[in-house]
């Protein structure tokens, strides 16, 4: 059949065929008359636009059409009409019996006997209101990723399996100085410092298919190198062979310098520049490891002035700081490079020698000390006259540990000032008389436990940005019936090296969790309590099982027991570590690193193991507002736990300076004891009740904020 004539001979057989042909279609089939009414239109059109054929035959083209689209519509009446085109095809939303509009494509061809002109339109008419919706959604998606792709901070990056670079995003230019085209078709290891990292990046994918914190140094156009760290998957073919590498890399010179940062000041003496005592047990522990392979002895000195109280008191505490600072000096340059100088703090040193071949060997770099400090250092213009003693611990002879060989050099010390000042001593057999001492601390430890002379006691946590109470920290507290109470500092240990811990930390534990379900019972709004894990409890084989147990017995949920642990530990063997804190965290406990930047303070281990939470130790909060490395190691600390996404929280708080000093860092959870001393279940219970909502602390106690310690009464009775 001919559209432009009409003019074909057919059988009526055929006709019927063809009327069938259009009555079926799923495409519109019309004719619009010259004014562009509707004059024929199949079953169709009631299917795509609802309108029964009846009623739409007569009404105009353009009344059906969305109001943006009319341009358009009446342009290709005019053309087809008008006998400009033979055929036009164009995109259009027809309105619909429910009101809304959908997506035609309209094909439209002119009509009419020959020799008579054009009289009217016809063509077929198709819904593609999903192709069309399909379309913008692709294109929104696109448009969406454009402006991510060119807008992010991070590089995002594709790479072939050969290494070279697919696609880069313009952040690129920022951080490394290369523009996107100069790197594309690049091999990606001309950016890396160390080429092989490439390498190991594909090896990895291909065993793990992912890649998560990857840490490398890029190399910027005529620059140092840059710290960062990608994240990529492997992207497959349908037959599953990897096809190419996909991922991001970002910038980590913030978090890594404020990792130095707090591990150059969390390991010296900020007075001195010494190691403090953090580096120089790390030290120790270095230098041990390897006499102990060399077989080879070791010297421990432990120096401490004499009289430095005297300088203090008279001349003032800077003379006294700077006495300090000139008698590390001298020492300083009595040692070898190989050997340590720390300072542990107050007028106490030590000097650790790492290669002696004999007892003399120490006695000549004593003797020597000895001998420089008896010189007078001037000070204010008056020259002051000082003296040390010194006691000396050999390895292996005086102690195989660290800690031994630091607590018996101690103990030589006192023996030495005891002979009058200015003289060394060794550490003797008669010094093991404090051994014995802890000896009979063991024995009583076993009777304490066995009559039950331990208490929980429990200090609370504050939000500051609430105000509000959310939670405590179980502190265990012993009561000797005749030695009265011995400080956890003191037994801890004792109970750690006996093995002692075990049913103790089981104890409190128990104890713990059943208060906590108990204040909750009571009516007390849920919050969480914080028990401390020493090293050897971590490394219990069985204490995920013990701790599902008590959490069963008691009934509390996990969610509300925070577990502290230190660094120390967790380092150690850092993928058994990462196991149990695995363990724990899927059962919802909340972990914490307690006294954080005395230790390592390697925010590696923060990345990798689950931790929720870290606890800025009391020495740097101590003097937050009056020491600015202090302000500042504290600064780092919030910086870095913000950027980990770590909640952070600082102990010992005992003034509204402090409190504010941290609170504008951005460090709104807090303990101390300008809130409360640590307390007895009983008036933990009081102080519960009575801060039932919020912390009763009058405006001015912070906005004055004067640096006294809390006044107690503000608080309820405060007991320690
Ligand atoms: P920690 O976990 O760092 O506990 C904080 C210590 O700081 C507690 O000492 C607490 O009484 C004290 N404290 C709290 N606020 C302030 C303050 O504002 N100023 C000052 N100067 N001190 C404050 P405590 O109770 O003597 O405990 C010492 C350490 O003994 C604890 O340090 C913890 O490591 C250990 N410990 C205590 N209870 C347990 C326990 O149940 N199990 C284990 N494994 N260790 C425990
Ligand atoms: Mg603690
Ligand atoms: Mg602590």
């Amino acid at each position: 059949m001919s559209a432009r004539t009409g003019a074909v001979e057919v059988c009526p057989g055929d006709l019927e065929r063809y009327r069938l042909l259009v009555e079926t279609a799923s495409d519109v089939f019309y004719q619009l008359d010259q004014l562009g009414r509707w004059t024929y239109l199949n079953r169709a059109w009631q299917e795509v636009t609802g309108f029964p054929v009846a009623s739409s035959i007569g009404t105009p083209l353009l009344e059906s059409v969305y109001p943006t689209d009319l341009g358009t519509a009446r342009r290709l009446l005019d053309s087809v009409l008008s006998g400009e085109s033979p055929c036009e095809r164009v995109d259009l939303r027809l309105k619909t019996s429910t009101g809304s509009y959908r997506w035609v494509e309209l094909m439209a061809r002119p009509f009419g006997r020959i020799g008579q002109g054009i009289s009217g339109v016809t063509g077929t008419l198709r819904d593609v209101t999903a192709k069309r919706l399909a379309e913008e959604a692709l294109r929104e998606n696109e448009e969406r990723y454009r402006r991510i792709f060119s807008n992010i901070q991070d590089i995002y990056f594709e790479s072939s399996m050969g290494g070279l670079i697919i696609e880069v995003s313009p952040s690129i230019e920022n951080s490394l100085g290369y523009r996107r085209d100069q790197l594309i078709g690049m091999p990606f290891a001309m950016l890396c410092d160390d080429p092989e990292a490439v390498g190991e990046i594909r090896e990895r994918l291909q065993e793990y298919e992912q890649l998560r914190d990857f840490e490398l140094l890029l190399r910027p156009r005529g620059g140092e190198t840059l710290p960062c760290s990608v994240n990529a998957s492997l992207v497959r073919d349908e037959s599953g062979k990897p096809l190419k590498i996909v991922g991001s890399i970002r910038d980590i010179s913030e978090r890594k310098r404020a990792e130095e940062e707090i591990r150059s000041l969390a390991y010296h003496d900020h007075l001195t520049g010494l190691p403090n005592r953090s580096l120089l047990r790390d030290r120790m522990q270095q230098a041990l490891a390897q006499a102990r392979r060399q077989n080879r002895q070791m010297a421990l000195l432990f120096l401490d002035l004499d009289r430095f109280k005297d300088v203090n008191d008279t001349l003032g505490h800077d003379a006294g700081d700077e006495l300090l600072r000139m008698v590390a000096r001298q020492l300083d340059s009595c040692v070898r490079q190989s050997d340590t100088v720390a300072r542990l703090g107050g007028d106490e040193f030590v000097i650790l020698l790492t290669s002696v071949k004999n007892a003399h060997d120490p006695v000549v770099v004593a003797e020597k000390i000895l001998q420089l400090l008896t010189r007078p250092f001037v000070l204010n213009g008056k020259e002051v006259f000082t003296s040390t003693s010194i006691g000396i611990a050999m390895y292996p002879d005086d102690g195989a540990d660290a800690d031994t060989l630091l607590k018996h050099a101690d103990m030589a010390m006192y023996e030495a000032k005891e002979h009058g000042r200015g003289h060394f001593q060794f550490f003797s057999e008669k010094m093991h008389q404090a051994a014995f001492d802890r000896n009979l601390l063991e024995r009583k430890l076993r009777v304490a436990l066995e009559e039950g002379q331990f208490q929980l006691y429990y200090q609370p946590q504050w939000d500051m940005r609430g105000r509000r109470l959310i939670g405590v920290e179980a502190l265990v507290r012993w009561f000797h019936p005749e030695d009265g109470p011995i400080s956890p500092a003191r037994f801890i240990p004792v109970a750690e090296d006996t093995g002692l811990i075990r049913p103790l930390g089981e104890w409190v534990l128990r104890t713990a969790c059943a208060q906590l379900r108990a204040w909750q019972d009571a009516g007390h709004r849920p919050i969480r309590v914080g028990v401390n894990i020493s090293g050897r409890q971590f490394r219990q084989p069985d204490l995920v099982e013990m701790i599902d147990r008590i959490l069963a017995e008691t009934g509390l949920d996990p969610r509300q027991l925070e577990l502290e642990l230190t660094e120390t530990y967790l380092m150690e063997d850092a993928a058994a570590t990462s196991r149990t804190l695995e363990y724990l965290k899927v059962r919802g406990l909340e972990l914490a690193i307690d006294d954080f930047g005395t230790g390592y303070s390697s925010l590696n281990y923060l990345k990798h193991f689950p931790i929720d939470r870290i606890k800025i130790d009391q020495s740097f909060v101590r003097e937050v507002v009056s020491n600015a490395d202090d302000a500042a190691i504290v600064e780092a600390i919030i910086a870095m736990a913000n950027s980990l996404e770590l909640d952070v929280i600082a102990e010992g708080v005992e003034t509204a300076r402090q409190l504010r000093f941290l609170k504008d860092r951005g460090c709104s959870e807090m303990q101390g004891y300008f809130f409360a001393r640590p307390m007895p279940a009983d008036e933990m219970g009081a102080y519960l009740r009575e801060h039932r909502d919020r912390l009763h602390l009058p405006e001015r106690g912070l906005e004055d904020a004067p640096d006294d310690p809390a006044p107690e009464l503000l608080f309820g009775s405060a007991i320690h």
